[in-house]
């Protein structure tokens, strides 16, 4: 080691030991906090235990009792397979429980994957979850009355489910009802073919007349993005309330619909704090807070039981870019009324500290890159939703002498309808065509586009590919991802990512800032730890309701509200799609029974699939599919020719001689008596479906989908 070295060290540690005792300090006051009662000393509660143990015994019975019917059916499978006289020679080397029990866990597979999002009666033990940690059970369900005096309040999408989407919440006071929020929620692999769902509204349809106004809390697609399909349900006299980047955000997306409905849109200027009187009982209050896109508000809704607080999406910053959330109007309502309930959203629940850095931040570095890269084009990969960060672009663009282009569909029709509401402020003569940015020198040109998340057939891939009308990756590019993958999306943004450095580009990426020295390049749009306990705080809400978040998000943001805020844990629900919470008369919140929830899966040329057809997709996509297709003769019953077969996903034809000659063979055998009659080729068909499965099986360890068809000519 040399000196410099030595000497360099030495300042490390002394600079660590200055910190220490700081950092110390800061650990010491968190462990104050209680951070999971689960964890206390004495463990979880004492009476729960008890409850828990009693529900597993329960439990195992009901597995016993399956396995037996299932040994039952084995059995009486086998009987019948004696009692056949016409019984083909298999010559098989696997037994045939071997498979039966190979399709079991095939389908419980599928099963487990396609029904993610089925919701029936979801397992909630939560201690949050309204039954004091024990399971709801089916008799208490249909033994549920809910109460007249009560406000329900019932989320039928955005709960407790896996990903983050499909916000939609009803609230219900003597059949009037107000519904906040449509969102979508956007499929992951492991449906096939499906793009995206939206929550099922039956309920509100058989409801109809009851929904009194349809009020939107911001443009997101998690909160607006199912309104092309569910506006249309609700009566079009029914007012729809929103600002007014939300309201031109929907009506956008209603103008792509072939029969454009005229519904009866209102616009609302947060600012203005207008009581909007929705119905007899209920009146609203529309509050402005940050978030990252225009005209985003959290909704005050007023019941003759108390003060509820949705808080919609949020963030809060120190140095906010526009204008600060509404806290003078938040304030002088908890002073003159109080939150009597608290509606928050979960998202960030699980990011320590406090918001770190601001949208000003990610405008400079923005900047910074196009300083960094000067002689290149800059490309911009974002939100299509974040005008706050193409504001800061063509800002930091027109300072630099470049000019602006954007690419994407959405990105396109989220900057008309910003400039349209005059959310975005433009700098002279910076925005052009593509077609026309592309005639420029490489430094005067920036882009903004989408498919920061990878998205295959974004902009930003089709420029990777070479697909694309008119840009194409070049050596001296500069791609910057002003963004953050969503969970799941990771390995996409690694295949764009290692497209684009293939082709020779530089690539900055959020959260990377070691590797180039630039960064931050995003801001999330949600609350981080330390923001909720302020806010929360803020508001002092006497019961809380955890919502917009996957399960966990769920349980971090009641644990939070229970042992840092200390809101009693009766006043804390947890709630999944279909209960109906019921905030009473006198101002506790009980769960009393759930309406029928569940999901609308659509493709991506938005046409509904059915759950049926999702379950068939899985399996093939793992077992594949075989047919075969006899030809038989009316007049003999008998085989006119060979045998057609298909395989589809599962083997190569030309590579298996040696089994699909051992499946002729067995169907000849199986085809040489006559079958005439329906019920006999019925019942032939039904054999051949199963004998063949187990060949297959026998041969290649795979059950695909068998399907025999019978041609009679
Ligand atoms: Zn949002
Ligand atoms: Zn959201």
């Amino acid at each position: 080691m040399n000196q410099n070295e030595q000497e360099r060290r030495a300042r490390l540690l002394n600079a660590a030991k200055k910190r220490l005792p700081s950092i110390k300090e800061q650990f010491e006051e968190a462990q104050k906090r209680n951070f999971n009662s689960n964890f206390r000393e004495g463990g979880k509660d004492a009476h729960l235990v008890g409850k828990t143990r009693k529900n597993a015994g329960k439990a195992t019975n009901k597995a016993k009792s399956a396995s037996k019917s299932a040994k039952n059916q084995a059995k009486n499978a086998s009987k019948i397979a004696k009692n056949d006289k016409n019984k083909v020679n298999l010559s098989v080397s696997t037994r045939k429980g071997e498979m039966v029990h190979h399709q079991r866990m095939l389908s419980q597979d599928v099963n487990a994957q396609a029904t993610q999002h089925i919701i029936g009666i979801p397992v909630n033990k939560s201690r949050y979850n309204g039954y004091d940690g024990a399971q709801v059970t089916h008799a208490q369900l249909k033994s549920a009355r809910p109460s007249n005096d009560s406000v329900h309040i019932i989320p039928i999408g955005g709960v407790g489910e896996f990903g983050i989407g499909k916000n939609m919440t009803i609230i219900e006071y003597k059949g009037e009802m107000l519904v906040i929020d449509m969102g979508v929620l956007f499929a992951g692999n492991d449906y096939p073919g499906v793009n995206y769902m939206i929550p099922d509204i039956k309920y509100l349809e058989d409801n109809r007349d009851k929904v009194k106004a349809l009020l939107f809390t911001h443009a997101h697609l998690d909160h607006i993005g199912a309104c092309r399909h569910l506006l249309p349900k609700f009566n079009p006299l029914t007012p729809i309330y929103g600002t007014d980047f939300t309201i031109g955000m929907i009506k956008k997306q209603m103008s792509e619909l072939e029969d454009e409905p005229d519904l009866n849109y209102n616009v609302i200027d947060p600012f203005k704090h207008e009581k909007i009187q929705a119905s007899d009982h209920l009146s609203v209050v529309f509050i402005h807070v940050l978030h990252s896109i225009p005209g985003s508000t959290a909704i005050v809704v007023r019941t003759p039981n108390g003060v509820i607080y949705v808080s919609g999406d949020w963030r809060h910053e120190e140095r906010p870019y526009g204008k600060q959330t509404d806290y003078e109007r938040i304030d002088e309502i908890v002073k003159n009324e109080g939150i009597d309930l608290m509606l928050n959203e979960s998202t960030n629940i699980d990011s320590p500290g406090h918001h770190p850095h601001s949208e000003y931040d990610v405008g400079d570095n923005l900047g910074k890159v196009m300083d960094h890269y000067a002689n290149g084009r800059v490309i911009i990969s974002c939100f299509s939703s974040q005008v706050s960060r193409i504001e800061s672009t063509l800002r930091e663009a027109a300072k630099r002498g470049r000019k602006v282009a954007f690419a994407g569909f959405s990105m396109i029709n989220n900057v008309e309808v910003a400039l349209r509401t005059k959310q975005i402020k433009v700098p002279k003569d910076v925005i052009m065509k593509m077609e026309d940015i592309v005639k420029l020198p490489d430094d005067k040109i920036t882009i903004v586009c989408t498919g920061s998340q990878g998205e295959l057939n974004a902009v930003l891939n089709r420029m990777v590919t070479g697909a694309h009308k008119y840009i194409k990756i070049k050596s001296t590019d500069t791609i910057v991802f002003s963004s953050n993958p969503i969970p799941g999306n990771e390995p996409h943004v690694v295949s764009t990512v290692d497209g684009l450095l293939r082709e020779g580009a530089q690539v900055i990426q959020n959260g990377k800032t070691h590797l180039t020295n630039i960064g931050p390049l995003h801001l999330s749009g949600h609350a981080y730890y330390e923001d909720h306990v302020d806010f929360v705080t803020r508001l002092h809400p006497k019961n809380y309701m955890p919502y917009h978040g996957e399960f966990y998000m769920l349980q971090h943001n009641a644990e939070m509200a229970e042992n840092v805020i200390g809101i009693p844990k009766d006043n804390i629900i947890i709630s999944d799609d279909g209960d109906i919470v019921e905030f009473t008369k006198d101002k506790k919140i009980k769960k009393t029974g759930r309406i029928p929830a569940g999901n609308k899966l659509y493709d991506d040329a938005d046409q509904p699939v059915h759950e049926a057809v999702v379950k068939d997709r899985i399996h093939i996509s793992r077992e594949g599919i075989f047919v075969i297709v006899l030809t038989i003769s009316k007049k003999t019953g008998r085989l006119v020719k060979t045998p057609d077969i298909v395989s589809r996903a599962f083997i190569y034809l030309d590579n298996s001689e040696e089994l699909i000659g051992k499946i002729r063979h067995y169907l000849r055998m199986k085809t040489e008596r006559s079958v005439s009659t329906d019920d006999a080729m019925k019942a032939l068909k039904e054999e051949i479906k199963e004998e063949v499965t187990h060949i297959l099986y026998d041969a290649t360890g795979h059950t695909p989908i068998v399907i025999p068809v019978i041609n009679k000519v």
